[in-house]
Formats: C-alpha cells, structure tokens, sequence
C-alpha cells in the first residue's frame, strides 16, 4: 500500500508537487497523466525516495519514505525514464546488480534474470551490452530489471514510451502480473492506451492531481 498525504516537491522555487494525496492498495496499477512538466516524474521518484518531500510524507506499507536507499531496501521499485541503465554492461549483468545486493542465493538469482528476460521477449539478448541494443529493447530490459526485482511498489516512468504496440501491451501485461502477486503499480504516461489499461488513471497538470477514474 502507497500512502502519499499533502505531498510537496520543490526544487529551489518551483513547485513540481503541490499537495499530492492519494492510495495505491497492493494489486492495483494507477496511471498518472498529463503533459510534459506536470510533475509526474517528481511523484515517482518523491515515491521512491529519490527526491526530498518538502510538505507531507509518503509511507509504503508502514514505512515513511526519508531517501532512497531506505526505499530500495523496503522493495520499492523505480524503472526510471530513460531506462537507468549501464550502458556498457550485459543486460544480464544490469538485472544481476541489484539482485546481488539483497544476497540472494545466486540460482535464485540466475532463475529470476531468466524469467525476467524472457518475459520481455529478450531470453536471447541477455549477453548483449546495453549500447548494442535498440531503444526500444533498452526499454525492456530496464522493465525486466524492475520486475526481477518482485518488489511490493513498483514505478515505471514512461517505461513503454520507445515500443510498439505489441511490446507495449507485453510490458503492460507483465506490469500487471506484478500486480497480481501483490504490488502497488504506478506507471507514469503520456500514452491513453497505457492509461486506459490502467485500473485507476489520474491526471496530473502543475503539480496537481485530479482523478479520470479512482481505483
Ligand atoms: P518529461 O517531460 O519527458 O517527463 P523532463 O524534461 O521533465 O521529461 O525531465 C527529464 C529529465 O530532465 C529528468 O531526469 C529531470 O531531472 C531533468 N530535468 C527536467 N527539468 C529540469 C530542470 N528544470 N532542471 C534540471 N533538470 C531538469
Ligand atoms: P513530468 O515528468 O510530468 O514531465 P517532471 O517531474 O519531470 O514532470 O518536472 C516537473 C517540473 O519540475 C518541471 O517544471 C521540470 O522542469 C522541473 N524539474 C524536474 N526535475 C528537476 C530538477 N532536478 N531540478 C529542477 N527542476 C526540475
């Protein structure tokens, strides 16, 4: 469960985050939407701790987000615009980093990059650098990453912004599998395809959050 109550986002002067209310309960997948410098970037990574929260708090599960680290330790999730990839290193050796950091038993480990990659449609690629592949399977492997990582809170930041309408609907599919063993989904988008697939779709213009459709 994502908790976010008055939820503020400065940077210097500016507003990105103005007074953000909402929840996720474990299994739904929430859309926020709206155009570009709206702020729903800033909502994801305030979700995830990766930027300060001026006014409010963000709990997950309990737990008030203070920074990232504490968030990533806690399971929350960021697949980040752009993909956050290291671009000269194997995809399999981006999925495997934040994996053997939570020291899981390395056939776990190897099992969970397979599946992840596979489900992506990248069972093939995971020996490829990064820079080797196309935007579009750069994308799916930052998806792949996310998901191998079973978090409870998953945000993915215009994760299908580079692929076409088949791949979408897979990264969408698995998006919501995620949901279904129990994880909170935000996914941030430009797309009404993503947004209507979505169980709850939220529209974010200044800083502001209204609803289309509640969960
Ligand atoms: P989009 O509109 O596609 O969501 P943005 O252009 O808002 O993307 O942001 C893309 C990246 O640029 C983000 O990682 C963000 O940190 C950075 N960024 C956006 N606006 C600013 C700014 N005013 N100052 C510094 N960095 C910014
Ligand atoms: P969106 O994801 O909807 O495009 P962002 O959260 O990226 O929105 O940006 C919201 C506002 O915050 C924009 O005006 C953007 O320029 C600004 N912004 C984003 N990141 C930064 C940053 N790191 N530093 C300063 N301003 C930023």
């Amino acid at each position: 469960m994502i908790r976010l109550s008055q939820v503020t986002v400065r940077y210097g002067d500016l507003t990105a985050v103005s007074d953000v209310s909402f929840t996720v309960p474990p299994g739904f997948v929430l859309a926020v939407s709206g155009p570009s410098g709206a702020g729903k970037s800033s909502l994801l990574w305030a979700i995830a701790g990766a930027v300060p929260v001026a006014k409010g708090q963000v709990e997950v599960d309990g737990l008030v987000i203070k920074d990232r680290p504490a968030a990533a330790a806690h399971g929350i999730v960021l697949i980040p615009q752009g993909n956050g990839l290291a671009r000269v290193l194997t995809a399999r050796e981006n999925l495997s980093f934040p994996l053997r950091a939570e020291q899981n038993p390395a056939g776990d480990v190897d099992r969970r990059i397979d599946e992840a990659l596979a489900g992506v449609g990248l069972a093939e690629s995971g020996d490829h650098l990064v820079e080797e592949l196309s935007g579009g399977e750069q994308q799916r492997v930052a998806v792949a990453r996310g998901i191998a990582q079973q978090g409870r809170v998953i945000l993915a930041d215009e994760s299908t912004s580079e692929l076409d309408s088949s791949n979408r609907e897979r990264v969408l599919e698995l998006l919501h599998d995620q949901a279904r063993r129990g994880a909170a989904v935000v996914i941030a988008t430009h797309d009404p395809n993503v947004a209507d697939s979505a169980d709850g779709h939220a529209l974010m213009d200044e800083g502001r959050l209204s609803w289309v459709r509640r969960l």
